[in-house]
């Protein structure tokens, strides 16, 4: 169904970066802006209300405000699109929407009447929100500023600095001025419900976020070895790829696979076997440069991703790897140390070559294949048929 594609594709905002969040909000303020001043334009200059009720001079001053929030967001959007095209994420374009946000929004509060309903709903609203899309530190920052603005108004009318709701020379509700006394008591009813809401959001939105990364995280973690799994190394290879083909730099996909594995198992005991799997984990992690990747593909076959690197250094990376898993006797038990041996085969992408994930990886278990026919305990290098 249409309707439910789009509430889908909508609710992948939540998954998108923050570039894409942020240009979210900045859309919905120029929505909210454009509405705001075609309603005040239209009540002002073509019915008697807007003659009989509303302040010329603020009217006035809310179309400007409204247009020129309708500029400010129009470039913000502009300059989000720029940096979506070069492919950048940056936290300031975040901060920047953010901050601006609710120096938009208070003095539109301020002029309309802050007490009002409309005015709580687009409060609450903005917090709610703030609070889903983005990360704490962010919708942090905003709330701050938020508040800081909103105490602000609220103090400065109640005080009497400023008119209350100075948009309508004559309220149109009372026909009287607001009272401070009715400013004051909609503070104190609306506020403890405005903290608990906050407060309520902000606890099931984080631990609902915590548990969202507990199972992100499980779901792509080998549990016996704490590396990546399946599914997360082949994400992986699919992402560097596409960054190499990108960006025109070599890399290297290797498969290794642990020699008469099966023997440690039969002769040792499972948990023996578990226990070489888990040290040759580490020995290999270590191995590796920050920028490689390594994920378990099932039993004793691992996946290594090396980044930027030309056939002649993967190569002696990967012997790196071997010697390391050799080198020296693994703790199997107590009492029963094993020296372990792998194989290892690879293909290395040339820049600008167009190969897929799945190519790469038949190329890479062809040559780890070559390598146990040629007798174990080697690197080779896939070769064309
Ligand atoms: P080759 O040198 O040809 O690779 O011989 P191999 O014995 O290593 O090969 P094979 O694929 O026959 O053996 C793999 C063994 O790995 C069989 C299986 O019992 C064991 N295995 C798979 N997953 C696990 C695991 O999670 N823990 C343990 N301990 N063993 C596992
Ligand atoms: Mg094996
Ligand atoms: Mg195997």
């Amino acid at each position: 169904m249409p309707g439910i594609k789009a509430l889908n594709r909508f609710m992948g905002l939540l998954d998108s970066p923050n570039l894409g969040k942020s240009c979210f909000v900045a859309a919905s303020a120029l929505g909210l802006a454009a509405l705001f001043a075609v309603w005040v334009a239209i009540t002002f200059f073509f019915t008697d209300f807007g003659n009989a009720y509303l302040d010329p001079y603020f009217a006035t001053r809310v179309l400007m405000l409204h247009t020129s929030a309708m500029v400010f967001w129009t470039l913000v959007l502009l300059l989000g699109f720029s940096l979506y095209r070069r492919n950048r994420n940056p936290d300031w374009f975040s901060y920047l929407v953010l901050a601006a946000y609710p120096c938009f929004l208070m003095p539109g509060a301020w002029i309309y009447g802050w007490a009002t309903l409309p005015a709580g709903l687009i409060l609450v609203g903005s917090v709610l929100v703030g609070l889903v899309l983005f990360q704490l530190k962010l919708a942090r920052f905003a709330l701050g500023a938020g508040a800081i603005l909103f105490s602000l108004v609220i103090g400065l009318t109640i005080f009497g600095h400023l008119p209350y709701a100075p948009l309508f020379a004559v309220h149109p509700l009372s026909a009287e001025p607001v009272s401070p006394y009715y400013l004051v008591s909609e503070v104190i009813l609306a506020s403890p419900f405005f903290v608990v809401c906050t407060l309520i959001a902000a606890m099931i939105i984080i631990s609902w976020r915590k548990r969202e990364e507990l199972v992100a995280r499980l779901s792509m973690t080998d549990e016996l070895t704490g590396v990546a799994n399946r599914r997360a190394i082949i994400n992986t290879l699919e992402h560097e790829l596409a960054r190499s083909q990108r960006t025109g730099t070599a890399l290297t996909l290797a498969m290794l696979d642990l020699d008469h594995f099966k023997q440690i198992n039969d002769t040792h005991g499972h948990d023996a076997g578990d226990h070489v799997l888990r040290d040759v984990t580490q020995r290999l992690k270590g191995a590796l440069r920050q920028t490689d990747s390594i994920g378990r593909l099932g039993g004793e076959e691992f996946l290594l991703i090396l980044v930027g690197t030309s056939p002649g250094s993967a190569s002696r990376a990967l012997e790196r790897c071997r010697r390391v898993v050799s080198a020296t006797p693994i703790q199997a038990t107590e009492d029963v140390s094993l020296t372990v041996t792998a194989s290892f085969g690879y293909c290395t992408v040339q820049p600008g070559a167009e190969e897929d994930a799945h190519t790469l990886l038949l190329r890479a278990d062809e040559a780890l294949y070559a390598g146990k026919e040629a007798g174990r305990d080697c690197v080779s290098e896939w070769q064309p048929a």
